[in-house]
């Protein structure tokens, strides 16, 4: 429909004002990931044809399944697929289990997908998924024939050149590899490339499983040269005892920085001569969780965003560090380790505090690097050894931290911002060059 025929309609059919455009994808997290689209949009000036191909997913998926429980009943489960943009390659992202999973949730992560495969330069767009449900409440039986439901549901709109889907919260290599199966079953040969985080013996990488933790660390590294703080001398807090936390937690500590603070659902560990990170991976392997940890003080799981320190690495959830907690972060750093964990009134309280904040398109950018990289070895038949994964992130999230600390001294603005402009700048102009079909 052409656009004047588009004013017609609204004008003559009142009944169409009622219904709100582009309110689809609503939920707080899609708000803050707008709301920082659009503060790095207005900084470039970027054009309203941009504004517009960028702003909203192109495409979203909704499924409603059944899953039968072992009891023999039937569970009815709601699924999301969202493709943020289709211009840079396939869509890449990962799928998450949670109760709060939703269309809003998604779309906003997916988005925040495009922004960091652009700013590392990597060929793909942005996508993310999940199915709403609680896994803690699931058995392995119950938990496998739902990933494998949900992976047959995606099927008219994944493929290893469309949409490449990875580990995420509450997902790991167990679930990209009954994902990789029910693929290959129904394409009738097994594609190892349909996602990436799977174990190494079934096309996975060696690396993939530390690359988001470890790639924190090498930003912090590079952050801190930049401002002259000595990472083995920093006290560290972190939020989040999970793969990406916990990885974390483990470098860091293995290079002699002191971990201050740790938490997960169950509890924070607080000890401000450095935790026993090697001892507490010990207590979790045999107890689940942090909580009854007997060498430190136990505190609550968000408390340790407070605690006195150099760094604070929220690794948990989105919307951890809020207008309410915001005043009383007593850090210089935060590295935003999970996705979307500082909301848009939190974000305006550090800058105006100066405690300098890595934003999450950079900070946690390592996994969906080596999942690229994993990507790459599947289609070519080919390993790479550890070594070689993990010197090519390195370089990789240098490279691209350079790209933002170039962009926020050329724009005279904050890292979240450069780092958003770096993106949008680079899939604008992919948008550009292609043009519209038809
Ligand atoms: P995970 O499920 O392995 O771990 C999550 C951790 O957070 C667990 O220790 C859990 O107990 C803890 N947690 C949950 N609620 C909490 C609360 N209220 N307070 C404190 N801790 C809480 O998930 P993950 O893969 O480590 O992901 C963590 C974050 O990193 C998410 O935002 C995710 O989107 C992001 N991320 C993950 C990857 C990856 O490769 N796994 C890549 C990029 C970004």
């Amino acid at each position: 429909m052409a656009a004047d025929d588009a004013t017609v309609t609204d004008e003559t059919d009142p009944a169409l004002d009622s219904v709100p455009s582009g309110k689809e994808w609503d939920s707080e997290l899609y708000s803050i990931a707008t709301d920082q689209f659009t503060r790095a949009a207005t900084l470039l000036e970027l054009d309203p044809e941009f504004r517009t191909r960028l702003g909203e997913p192109r495409r979203s998926l909704v499924v409603n399944f059944p899953v039968r429980m072992d009891s023999g009943e039937v569970l009815g489960l709601t699924g999301y697929r969202v493709q943020h943009t289709l211009t840079m390659g396939p869509t890449k992202g990962g799928f998450r289990y949670g109760p709060d999973v939703s269309l809003g949730e998604c779309s906003a992560l997916a988005m925040w997908m495009t922004w960091k495969c652009a700013l590392l330069g990597l060929p793909y767009g942005g996508a993310k998924g999940g199915v709403r449900c609680t896994p803690s409440q699931l058995s392995l039986g119950e938990l496998e024939r739902l990933t494998r439901r949900y992976a047959a549901e995606l099927i008219p709109v994944i493929g290893p050149d469309r949409d490449i889907p990875a580990p995420d919260m509450a997902t790991g290599e167990r679930e990209m590899a009954w994902f990789m199966d029910t693929y290959s079953q129904m394409m009738g040969h097994s594609v190892f490339e349909i996602v990436t985080g799977k174990p190494v013996t079934l096309g996975g990488t060696v690396g993939r499983r530390e690359a988001t933790g470890l790639g924190v660390v090498y930003v912090l590294e590079a952050v801190c040269e930049r401002i002259n703080l000595e990472l083995r001398e920093a006290r560290i807090a972190i939020q989040g005892f999970g793969n990406v936390g916990a990885v974390a937690a483990r470098e860091l500590y293995a290079i002699g920085a002191r971990v201050v603070a740790v938490s997960d659902r169950s509890a924070g560990l607080v000890d401000p001569d450095g935790l026993d990170i090697a001892a507490i991976e010990r207590w979790v392997a045999g107890h689940e969780a942090l909580t009854g940890y007997p060498d430190a003080q136990e505190t609550g799981p968000a408390d340790v965003l407070e605690v006195e320190c150099e760094i604070v690495v929220p690794a948990a959830l989105e919307r951890q560090i809020t207008e309410d907690n915001a005043p009383r972060l007593k850090c210089e750093l935060v590295i935003e380790a999970a996705n979307g964990p500082t909301t848009t009134e939190a974000d305006v309280i550090l800058r105006e505090r100066g405690i300098l904040v890595v934003p999450d398109v950079l900070a946690n950018a390592g996994g969906v690097t080596v999942s690229y990289f994993e990507w790459v070895q599947d289609h070519q038949r080919y390993s790479w050894d550890e070594l070689d994964v993990q010197e090519r992130l390195r370089r990789q999230l240098r490279a691209a931290f350079a790209r933002v600390t170039d962009a926020a001294d050329r724009l005279g603005t904050d890292w979240r911002t450069a780092a958003l402009s770096v993106a949008i700048e680079r899939v604008s102009e992919a948008a550009r060059l292609r043009g519209i079909y038809p």
